[in-house]
């Protein structure tokens, strides 16, 4: 079915402000509310929720989490989420869609999790025929895109 986006990311992203609660993480979102997606909605709800959530648990407190859902310069709608946190050395990036793969490093370990939740986003993503990208460096943050085919 036809998904209006971001209306689908609103509860996502008053949650996320809910977890965030006294850590008060500055939560952004930039939304385009006429580009809509072809695809399962409790599927991408999940995936995206699993991104959104992920960037608030692994970003110290008051740092910086920005939603965005938009178009590239392809013209292809793209689905991202940055965090100023804790980011994650090179050498993890290529398994951490492996289901139960966690870093087992301070805030990680500290937080808790069962290590299934980017297994998920990469399924979802495969399912809708899309591609995950994840950009990070230790110390200032990470960003992962999903990359929906298009235009
Ligand atoms: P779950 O999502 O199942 O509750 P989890 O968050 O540990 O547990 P994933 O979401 O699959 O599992 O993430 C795997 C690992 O990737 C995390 O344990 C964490 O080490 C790292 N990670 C994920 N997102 C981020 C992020 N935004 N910044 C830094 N590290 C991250
Ligand atoms: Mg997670």
């Amino acid at each position: 079915e036809t998904i209006d986006v971001a209306r689908l990311l609103e509860p996502i992203l008053n949650d996320a402000r809910l977890v965030s609660g006294e850590e008060g993480h500055d939560i952004r979102a930039d939304l385009d509310p006429t580009l809509t997606l072809w695809g399962v909605p409790r599927e991408l709800q999940s995936a995206f929720s699993n991104l959104v959530f992920n960037a608030v648990k692994y970003t110290p407190a008051g740092g910086r989490v920005e939603v965005r859902w938009g178009r590239d310069e392809q013209g292809r709608a793209v689905f991202s989420v940055c965090d100023s946190g804790i980011g994650i050395e090179a050498r993890h990036i290529p398994r951490l869609t492996e289901r139960f793969y966690r870093i087992d490093v301070g805030r990680s370990r500290a937080r808790g999790g069962t290590g299934l939740g980017l297994a998920i986003v990469k399924h979802v993503a495969l399912r809708h025929g899309a591609r995950l990208e994840i950009d990070s460096t230790p110390g200032e943050g990470s960003c992962f895109r999903v990359i929906f085919p298009g235009p």
